[in-house]
């Protein structure tokens, strides 16, 4: 399972500072590891707090030129950087799969949407546009304007180490932000890969810092605690956006707040089977299950679910699993041991309380960080699983009978990121849509993902919204003038 070719490494692995490259200031470095094999592939500079102050520096150093810069100048940056990403989209690929393990198909697709972000914001920055209007008494005229909201704070997680980076990066640098960006500690590569394609393109020196570490709760504490940083966009766990939520009070910071989901996949009792189990391969295998937008729980009405649980398991088990760099492979390795670790958990506590695992639920012993494609059918749903969020293959099927008991289900959790109906009746789709706590919402399909479209959610899920329209709005405020009418 993990004999393979090594790609080449090709990223750089020092910190990028006001356009250079450089050192960590204490000199240390930190692995990176394959997790198909568990191999170190790179030692990246680890950064520690005065690092982190010499990357805000320089963003706040550049933030008045940036902002000044006019639009169609930050567009053709954007633009640059979006052709030499797909330009380089089998660079770009290997990398992602041999630091965080998806299947280079499937990097390979994360270049083409991570690259979009770009091309969607370069076309935002030259539309940043204003009002023009009369107070009720007709005495004074309102000129609304928009400016950048200054310096930003981008944390990103390690699912998507490109797109969730070009997430940020893209509406930011369109809206006329400077930023430090810290990536995750297991996929800096794709960051600093990243960031040499942006100095190509000509950003100026300070606009991106990029900072690897292993101290993120230093790092990125020291940027909040700054009083320089005007704003955070984080992509991550519940948990950690809370701790940042709280960070960013005392200096009343504005945030984006990407969270944790747990989608529910409803497939109704008029739901075209084959097309269902379609979207399920998508909602569930999609970034092998680690995806905040996956499928955590399939509530499928009582007279497909076992017809639906069958035809998924058949697809599932067939699912090539292997180095995300062989070829055919469609199932890479979780992202490391603890990753797995907790899906075996998940699932052996589904199975204590009687569910039936139609294919998988036994963790591969490795080496890498492996786990088998797994369907369990008549999961009881009071199943840890059915409140955490399960990243991994794991499909966990519940049995409904009612619409109303469906819906109640499906919003029963803290989180509203994203849910999925399936159903030939139109009617009930957009009725079940708008009953669902959540901020998108997948018909007869299981991606919704898009740079088009304004990507976020509900309750616990976040703050704000990445792509679509809305999106550079996240780092832009607003600024009125009143002048009287003379
Ligand atoms: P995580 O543990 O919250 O980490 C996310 C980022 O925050 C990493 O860069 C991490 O650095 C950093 N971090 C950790 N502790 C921190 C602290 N105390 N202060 C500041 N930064 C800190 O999440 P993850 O395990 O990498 O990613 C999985 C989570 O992301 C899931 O919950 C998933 O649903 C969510 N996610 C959400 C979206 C969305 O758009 N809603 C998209 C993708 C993923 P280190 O790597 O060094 O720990």
């Amino acid at each position: 399972m993990t004999s393979m070719t090594r790609p080449a490494i090709t990223s750089p692995t020092q910190l990028f500072i006001g356009g250079t490259w450089r050192t960590a200031n204490s000199a240390r470095k930190f692995d990176v590891v394959d997790p198909a094999t568990g191999e170190v592939i790179a030692v990246v500079d680890d950064a520690d707090i005065s690092d982190a102050e010499a990357a805000m520096a320089a963003a706040v150093a550049a933030q008045e030129s940036w902002a000044q810069t006019a639009p169609r100048t930050r567009s053709e940056i954007l633009s640059r950087a979006f052709h030499l990403i797909i330009a380089r989209t089998e660079e770009l690929a290997a990398i992602i799969t041999a630091e965080m393990g998806k299947p280079l198909a499937d990097a390979r697709g994360e270049v083409a949407y991570g690259a979009e972000f770009f091309r969607w914001f370069s076309e935002e920055a030259v539309r940043i546009s204003g009002d023009h209007t009369l107070t009720g008494d007709g005495k004074n005229r309102i000129i609304v304007t928009r400016a950048p909201v200054g310096p930003s704070i981008l944390v990103t997680p390690w699912n998507f180490p490109l797109a969730m980076g070009t997430r940020k990066i893209g509406p930011a640098l369109a809206a006329g932000c400077t930023v430090v960006f810290k990536p995750a500690e297991q996929t800096p590569l794709t960051a600093l890969a990243l960031a040499a394609i942006l100095l190509e393109a000509g950003v100026p020196d300070g606009v991106v810092n990029v900072v690897p570490t292993t101290d993120a709760a230093g790092v990125v504490g020291s940027w909040m605690a700054s009083g320089s940083a005007r704003k955070i966009s984080f992509t991550g766990s519940t948990a950690v956006g809370k701790i940042l939520l709280a960070q960013a009070a005392p200096t009343v910071m504005r945030t984006s707040m990407e969270l944790g989901g747990n989608a529910p996949f409803i497939v109704a009792e008029d739901a075209d089977l084959d097309r269902a189990v379609d979207g399920a391969m998508v909602a569930k295998m999609r970034n092998m299950g680690e995806a905040c937008t996956a499928a955590n729980r399939f509530l499928v009405h009582r007279s497909l679910a076992n017809d639906f649980a069958a035809e998924l398991a058949a697809r599932m088990g067939a699912l090539t699993v292997g180095a995300g760099s062989r070829p055919g492979v469609e199932v890479g390795p979780l992202i490391d041991r603890s990753g797995r670790a907790k899906v075996q958990r998940l699932v052996d506590d589904a199975l204590a309380r009687g569910a039936r695992a139609v294919v998988g639920g036994q963790e591969d012993p490795g080496p890498g960080y492996f786990y088998p494609p797994t369907v369990l059918d008549d999961v009881d749903a009071r199943s840890d699983l059915m409140s955490t969020e399960i990243f991994g293959p794991v499909a966990a099927i519940v049995p409904y009978d009612t619409e109303d008991e469906v819906i109640a289900l499906a919003n029963d959790t803290e989180w509203g990121l994203v849910g999925y109906v399936f159903t030939q009746d139109i009617d009930r789709a957009l009725r079940m849509g708008e009953r669902l706590e959540v901020g998108m919402v997948g018909i007869n399909t299981g991606l919704v993902s898009n740079p088009a479209a304004p990507f976020g959610g509900v309750k616990q899920s976040g703050l704000g919204r990445e792509g679509g329209k809305v999106g550079i709005d996240e780092f832009l405020e607003y600024k009125y003038f009143a002048i009287p009418r003379s």
